[in-house]
């Protein structure tokens, strides 16, 4: 084996990597992270990689981690030529919005999401027609057309801040595309969805199908479990847990913790960073893949990287003017 391979080896070994490896693969995850690695380097590239990303592409060649709210930041002043979103297309459409010179590239034709697909740009017109004057907020999880016709974006990591804003100055606004999420923000806020709070009917394909009457069984099983659960759940879900927020808020309230067991509610990739960045802690399994995020592998992001042109992400200069003024207007109003 040569030293380079065996130091990737210890490398990924170090990070914690190889507790989510079968045996044998680690050799075959570290022969891929190298050569992805290397030909980074050459090229200029920085690797981009969302929390529902499998462990090998966060630990093995990630350099900017995290949440949707967390990428868009760092994109903005990415240190490299080109970008590679290991993510989903509306993440990247955003980190060309805001970081314009820039390459950027998904190493995968089939990385959609069912909220971003669940709205159109002339959805939004009309919502507007039909409610003039009410500010749109909209959820990160769309399209750039569909950001140019809102005045705000916002992430799971602050919509309740950003729509409390809101409130101040409007008594009525619309929410789109996620309804569970408007309908939990909704009763956060004290608002009546329908009235306060116009709803659209996106739903996240993980998210919506989880059982609120297993948390109750889990709960009676594993006595001081402590459940939380992503705001794109239904609000019957949400009722049953202890804590709702987005990825990046259910970590830190991993870490700031110590229950006897976390019931980790959203995409499976997030429980696997969990139990990697937290190997003393209990991680009771209660999740769902996401075939979106998972159509990225090490694989499809080292045949990117040979050959990027295929899958360059571009928004019109037009419409991108108008979506980086509703990602700036969050940033504005989540500092
Ligand atoms: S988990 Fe849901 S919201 Fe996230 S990318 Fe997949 S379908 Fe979209």
């Amino acid at each position: 084996m040569e030293t380079a391979l065996k130091e990737e080896i210890s490398r990924l070994t170090s990070l914690g990597l190889h507790r989510r490896c079968a045996e044998g693969d680690l050799e075959r995850v570290a022969g891929l992270t190298l050569e992805i690695n290397r030909l980074k380097k050459k090229k200029n590239a920085v690797i981009c990689a969302h929390v529902y990303q499998t462990p090998d592409i966060i630990l093995g060649i990630g350099d900017l981690v995290g949440d949707s709210y967390k990428l868009a930041d760092d994109c903005r002043n990415a240190p490299a030529d080109i970008i590679v979103f290991c993510g989903v297309h509306f993440m990247a459409e955003t980190a060309k919005i805001l970081n314009p010179s820039k390459k950027v590239y998904v190493p995968s034709i089939n990385a959609g999401c069912s909220l971003s697909e669940a709205v159109t740009g002339a959805d939004v017109r009309k919502l507007k027609a039909d409610h003039p004057g009410l500010p749109v907020i909209t959820y990160i999880n769309t399209s750039a057309e569909v950001k140019a016709e809102s005045d705000c974006i916002v992430t799971s990591a602050n919509a309740e801040k950003i729509l409390r804003k809101m409130y101040e100055k409007h008594d009525r606004v619309i929410f789109i595309p996620d309804r569970f999420m408007g309908v939990n923000l909704a009763k956060a806020l004290g608002k009546t969805p329908g009235e306060d709070i116009i709803l659209w009917n996106g739903t996240c394909i993980v998210h919506e199908h989880f059982d609120p009457g297993l948390i109750k069984v889990y709960k009676q099983k594993y006595p001081g479990l402590v459940a939380l659960a992503h705001a794109e759940c239904p609000s019957d879900l949400i009722a049953a847990v202890d804590f709702m927020g987005g990825t990046g808020d259910m970590m830190r309230y991993v870490e700031n913790t110590n229950a006897s067991a976390y019931l980790l509610v959203t995409e499976c990739g997030f429980g696997e960073l969990a139990r990697i960045r937290f190997p003393e802690k209990n991680f009771i399994a209660m999740c769902r893949l996401c075939p979106y995020m998972k159509s990225i592998t090490l694989g499809s992001v080292l045949a990117l990287l040979k050959d990027p042109a295929p899958q360059e992400v571009t928004v019109p200069e037009a419409i991108a003017v108008r979506a980086k003024r509703s990602i700036e207007k969050m940033f504005e109003l989540a500092a």
